[in-house]
């Protein structure tokens, strides 16, 4: 047995623990957790470490698109989602695919050295797949399916697991789920959105989906006109009459497709209004933001005041290089942070950890309980009064690990 001793445990789903102790098995399995001086007596033969500043659980990264790392610092935001994006897939397609491999493996290794356990991985070519199984980074692969062109569903969908084969060969580990997820409501036909939101319930799979992200979807989708459906027509050339749309906005729609529930992660939600994040709310969908993302693209910020009314507490997420800084997401808890005040600080640093392992479905991760293996994280300083505070308004302090999930899982 091992005992970490810290001035502050921040658990992550629970208040935090000022001189608190923690003890994990050989295998990183949490076996107690508490105040030092009731939790040591109990575990008179473990090793005992001390860290002199807060001890946390492996950060939770609910939403990242590796597989763009190779565009970090590239695509100029600011104007909107159609100008970034139009920018991004001509980068794309001018960019070399020999690039992708080390930029994946750079970000990779930047998520571990930030402390990340799990990720939400959102991904078209699959490439982070095996570099996330070799840092034992767990988690959830969502396979984005794309297209809004009538077509038999069937076909779009068996070709899943021929590219899983080509691409990734034998899947590396059951620590990473791997789940299709349409990309949006107005990208993703609405028959291929039923289905895959159908298939990750009756599976008890997570799924995910771009949702409400900006008012241009709105408009699209309710209207049918706006930059979106022009840049179908010029940029795509399908021609506006071929375009079904629905007339309804997209968390009204997704409550139609059967997407609003624990089985779909609705992602950004940037654009929602309350009564929406109501209906969101009460479906019992999990919510990630992803701030950073938003500042770039849209310089807009996720309704967390609104959601918190509604009764959410999203989980986080970086989004991807192309439209971020870094893949910290205890960078997308100081953001809200900065432009939250009234926000408690714990509430940001458990959306950075527990929320996200909820959202992914991973009650072992994202929490210092017991019978939980999130990997352990050390900061080290003086906390103060507010040891989440002090997490983020230290962000460049190194973070330690001081139990690794990987030793875990080697165990
Ligand atoms: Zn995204």
């Amino acid at each position: 047995m091992r005992a970490v001793h810290a001035d502050v445990v921040v658990t992550g789903d629970a208040d935090p623990i000022r001189d608190g102790a923690v003890v994990v098995d050989p295998g990183g399995c949490v076996v107690d957790v508490g105040p030092a001086g009731a939790v040591l007596p109990r575990h008179a033969g473990a090793s005992v470490e001390r860290v002199r500043g807060v001890l946390l659980p492996g950060l939770v990264n609910a939403h990242t698109h590796l597989e763009l790392s190779a565009l970090r610092g590239q695509v100029r935001g600011g104007a909107g989602f159609v100008p970034w994006v139009e920018e991004l897939m001509g980068m794309r397609a001018e960019s070399r695919p020999e690039d992708d491999a080390p930029a994946i493996d750079r970000a990779v290794d930047e998520l571990d050295a930030f402390g990340t356990a799990a990720v939400g991985e959102v991904t078209n070519s699959l490439a982070a797949v095996w570099p996330l199984a070799r840092r034992n980074i767990a988690g959830c692969v969502f396979h984005e399916v794309f297209g809004v062109e009538r077509e038999p569903i069937e076909r779009r969908l068996a070709d899943l697991p021929k590219m899983v084969e080509a691409r990734v060969g034998a899947w590396p580990t059951t620590d990473l789920a791997y789940a299709p997820s349409p990309h949006t409501l107005y990208t993703t036909h609405a028959d291929v959105v039923r289905r895959l939101a159908r298939d990750a319930r009756d599976r008890g799979q997570r799924a995910s989906v771009h949702l409400a992200e900006h008012a241009a979807e709105r408009r699209f989708l309710e209207s049918g006109d706006g930059p979106i459906a022009d840049w179908y027509q010029s940029r795509l050339k399908l021609r506006r009459e071929l375009i079904e749309w629905p007339g309804k906005a997209s968390v009204a729609l997704a409550d139609e497709l059967g997407v609003l529930g624990p089985h779909v992660l609705c992602v950004h939600l940037t654009d929602a209004r309350p009564e929406e994040l109501d209906l969101v709310a009460r479906r019992g969908a999990f919510v990630v933001f992803c701030p950073r993302s938003n500042l770039h693209i849209e310089a807009k910020l996720p309704p967390l005041l609104a959601a918190s009314s509604a009764g959410l507490l999203p989980a986080l997420g970086t989004d991807s290089l192309a439209s971020n800084a870094s893949l910290d997401v205890l960078a997308e808890a100081r953001a809200l942070a900065d432009r939250f005040p009234t926000v408690r600080r714990s509430d940001l640093v458990r959306m950075a950890t527990w929320e996200g392992a909820r959202a992914l479905g991973r009650g072992d991760l994202g929490r210092i309980a017991n019978g939980a293996r999130p990997g352990l994280l050390a900061i080290d300083g003086a906390p103060g009064d507010d040891a989440c505070a002090f997490v983020l308004a230290n962000l460049r302090a190194p973070r330690r690990w001081i139990v690794r999930r990987a030793e875990a899982r080697q165990a």
